[in-house]
């Protein structure tokens, strides 16, 4: 993908956020081209989710600019944000368990805002035949992969130009996390880019056609997932591996 390059999907230039006084990113920039698999890693507390959320206006950019499909939503209001097709699957999934599949896939609808009234359920279901089967049974009693499988079917059903995944490996099994990384292959190759925040380094930057590590809110490293794979850094601080560099 990466000689592909198309326009920016998503660029943030020298972006800053606080919560109260305490500093959660510095100065980042970062951009996500159309068709992309792009990924942040960084370890625990390193501002990961507060980028996310950014993208959302919670917190707000303190400084800087976040432009989406070539409009500026540093200040839009947040609930006009996710109308424009971004989506975010939150960590912890935030499924409704007390619903059923199809109920829970349906509350992804209202994020297609004005942009289209066809839900592509049909395409959803062919993408994740186990939620088909299931439909009808309460979203509480699926595997942690199939709730994490509703999470991201819902936030498709919106049908974003820009999915957002906040750590969907955590908490399931290595096998479970393949199948998982190999439906996000698949859903950007239907046309949807993807903006993958993991912990889970070694297995997000082989999937990524790019990535970057943030340490302690700045962005300190970038590069495609094969550079950064190799990069002696990464592989001490995230893929526990001893390099003989030191
Ligand atoms: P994790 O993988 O643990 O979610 P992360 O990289 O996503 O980590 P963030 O959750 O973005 O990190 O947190 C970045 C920093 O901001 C941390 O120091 C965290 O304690 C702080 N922080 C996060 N949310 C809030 C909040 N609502 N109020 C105050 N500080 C917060």
């Amino acid at each position: 993908m990466a000689e592909n390059r198309r326009s920016p999907l998503l660029e943030l230039t020298g972006v800053s956020s606080y919560y109260g006084p305490v500093r959660a990113l510095e100065d980042v920039s970062l951009v996500v081209y159309q068709g992309e698999i792009v990924t942040l890693i960084g370890a625990n507390g390193a501002g990961k989710s507060t980028l996310l959320m950014t993208l959302f206006g919670i917190p707000r950019a303190f400084k800087g600019s976040i432009v989406f499909a070539d409009t500026d939503i540093t200040h839009l209001p947040t609930h006009s944000i996710a109308p424009l097709g971004l989506a975010l699957v939150p960590e912890g999934r935030r499924i409704f368990p007390g619903m059923t599949v199809s109920e829970n896939m349906e509350l992804g609808r209202a994020a297609l805002g004005k942009r289209s009234r066809v839900a592509n359920t049909d395409y959803l279901y062919d993408l994740f035949p186990i939620l088909k089967e299931r439909r009808q049974q309460k979203a509480g009693t699926l595997s942690g992969g199939e709730q994490q499988m509703l999470a991201i079917a819902r936030a498709l059903m919106g049908q974003p130009r820009l999915l957002l995944l906040d750590e969907p490996s955590l908490g399931l099994a290595p096998m479970v996390v393949k199948k998982i990384f190999a439906l996000i292959r698949s859903i950007v190759q239907s046309g949807t880019t993807v903006f993958l925040v993991e912990q889970n380094a070694n297995q997000a930057l082989q999937l990524a056609d790019r990535g970057y590590v943030l340490v302690n809110g700045l962005v300190r490293l970038t590069g495609t997932g094969q550079e950064l794979l190799a990069n002696p850094e990464v592989r001490q601080a995230y893929l526990g591996k001893v390099t003989s560099e030191g």
